[in-house]
C-alpha cells in the first residue's frame, strides 16, 4: 500500500507523490491570535499533527510551516470588523500599532502552549504576519504588474475576472459553497462580489506600501509565507473546511497568477466540531478552551482520543458526554499500557494493519481499533504488546 489522501482539488482519493522524493513540505493556516483558540481550531491543527506523525512514521523528512495572523484586515473576510481590532476593544486596550502587536504576542504564546498541551508538535516554522509585511507587498506589486489588481478609496483589491481558474478548488465538489457566499459582502466599488481586498488603507495604523498606510489582507498572508518558506510550489495545504471556498481559492488564485504556476498538489480539509447551535465558534460564543476542559476535570489528551475517533472528514458533535465516554476508554488503554512489561519487539503483523489504516486517508478510528483488537489478543506477549502500542503512539499521540 501507498498513502492516499483526499484531495479536496479533485474531490477524490490520490495516491501522495511527494515533489522531491522523500520529503514533504506542508503549510496549515494557523490562527488568528486575538483570543484563546477553542477546541474546534485544535481540530484543524489536529489534522496537520496527525499527517506530520504519519509521513514521519512512513519515513518522510517532513517541514511543516503554520502561519500566525497576527496583523491584517478581515478576519474571516474581508469587510467584516477586524479580529485584531475587535480583540483590542474587548481587552480595552488602546487601538494602536503597539498594543495590537503586544495582543497577538500574548495569545501566540497561548496557542503554542495549548498545542503543546494537546501534544502537537511544534511546527519547524510559525511566522507571522507582521515579520512578513514586505514579503507580502512583493507579492502584491507582482499581481499589480499583471493587472490583476484594482484599487478602490479603500484599497487594493483583487480581479477575479481576470482569473479563468478563480474557484478551482471548490469548483467540482460538495464543499458547502453556501455558508461562505454569505460572508462575502458586496461593498460598491468591487467590480465583483467576488473580489477580495489585497490590501486596506488606514490612515491611522499599519504599515507603510506604495499604495498608502495600511495593512495587508488576510489571504496575502499565506501565499506569502508559504512560498517564502517552503517554494512556489509545494505538497500539501490544510485547514478548516471553512477555509475552502473563500479564503483558500484566493490563496490559490493570488499565489498561481504571480508565479505562473501550480501553487499546492494536494488539498486537506477537516470537518467541523460542532455543538447543537451549529459549529463551534468564538464569535457565536460556543467556544470552549482547552483550559475550560482541563478545569471541568478532563485530561485533554482524552479530548485528542475523542476527536481520533473521528475521521478527519466527518463532523463531529461536542457534547460534555461525549467527551466522558472518550475519557473512560482512554483511561482504560492507558492502565492497561501501564501494566505491561517492556523489552519486547514490535508485531509485525499488527504494524502492517495499522499502516494500512492510516495510509487509507488517516483513518484513525479504524487506527484505533486496531489498537483495542491488539489489547485483547491473547497470543500477543505483554511486552511485544507494549512495543507495538507505544509504535503506533508516535503517530496518534496519546502520550502512551
Ligand atoms: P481561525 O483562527 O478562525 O482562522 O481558525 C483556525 C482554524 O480552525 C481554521 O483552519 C478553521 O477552519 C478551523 N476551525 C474553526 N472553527 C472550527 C470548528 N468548529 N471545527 C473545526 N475546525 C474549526
Ligand atoms: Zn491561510
Amino acid at each position: 500500500m501507498t498513502l492516499r489522501l483526499h484531495n479536496t482539488l479533485s474531490d477524490s482519493f490520490e495516491e501522495f507523490k511527494p515533489i522531491e522524493d522523500g520529503k514533504v513540505g506542508m503549510y496549515h493556516c494557523g490562527p488568528t491570535v486575538y483570543n484563546y483558540i477553542h477546541i474546534g481550531n485544535l481540530r484543524s491543527f489536529l489534522l496537520g499533527d496527525v499527517l506530520r506523525r504519519t509521513l514521519e512514521y512512513l519515513n518522510f523528512e517532513v517541514k511543516q510551516v503554520v502561519n500566525i495572523t497576527d496583523v491584517g484586515i478581515g478576519g474571516n473576510n474581508d469587510e467584516g470588523e477586524d479580529k485584531i481590532l475587535s480583540g483590542l476593544k474587548r481587552e480595552g486596550k488602546a487601538i494602536t500599532m503597539e498594543s495590537m502587536l503586544e495582543l497577538g504576542s500574548f495569545y501566540t504564546e497561548r496557542f503554542k502552549e495549548d498545542i503543546a498541551t494537546f501534544n502537537i508538535k511544534t511546527p519547524h516554522v510559525l511566522p507571522k504576519a507582521s515579520e512578513h509585511i514586505a514579503e507580502q507587498i512583493e507579492l502584491i506589486k507582482i499581481l499589480e504588474a499583471k493587472g490583476f489588481t484594482y484599487k478602490t478609496s479603500d484599497g487594493i483589491y483583487f480581479d477575479t475576472s481576470k482569473d479563468s481558474h478563480y474557484g478551482k478548488l471548490t469548483r467540482s465538489n460538495l464543499v458547502r459553497q453556501g455558508s461562505t457566499l454569505s460572508r462575502v459582502i458586496p461593498i460598491p466599488e468591487k467590480r465583483n462580489p467576488r473580489d477580495f481586498a489585497l490590501w486596506k488603507f488606514n490612515s491611522n495604523l499599519g504599515f507603510p506600501s506604495p499604495w498608502s498606510q495600511g495593512f495587508p489582507g488576510w489571504h496575502i498572508e499565506c501565499s506569502a509565507m508559504s512560498s517564502k518558506y517552503l517554494g512556489k510550489t509545494f505538497d500539501i495545504h490544510t485547514g478548516g473546511l471553512d477555509l475552502a471556498p473563500v479564503h483558500h481559492n484566493n490563496e490559490i488564485a493570488q499565489s498561481e497568477n504571480a508565479c505562473g504556476c501550480e501553487f499546492v498538489h494536494y488539498w486537506l480539509h477537516n470537518e467541523f466540531v460542532n455543538v447543537p447551535e451549529g459549529k463551534m465558534a468564538k464569535s457565536e460564543g460556543t467556544g470552549i478552551t482547552l483550559a475550560e476542559l482541563i478545569k471541568a476535570g478532563f485530561n485533554p489528551l482524552a479530548y485528542r482520543y475523542f476527536l481520533l475517533l473521528a475521521h478527519y472528514r466527518s463532523p463531529v458533535t461536542f457534547s460534555w458526554e461525549a467527551l466522558t465516554a472518550a475519557q473512560n476508554a482512554f483511561e482504560k488503554l492507558k492502565k492497561f499500557v501501564e501494566r505491561l512489561d517492556s523489552g519486547g519487539t514490535i508485531d509485525l503483523a499488527y504494524k502492517a494493519k495499522f499502516i494500512e489504516k492510516i495510509e487509507n486517508d488517516l483513518n484513525t478510528p479504524q487506527a484505533l481499533a486496531v489498537v483495542w483488537t491488539l489489547v485483547k489478543d491473547k497470543d500477543v506477549l505483554p511486552n511485544n504488546k507494549l512495543a507495538t502500542l507505544l509504535d503506533f503512539d508516535k503517530v496518534l499521540g496519546l502520550g502512551l
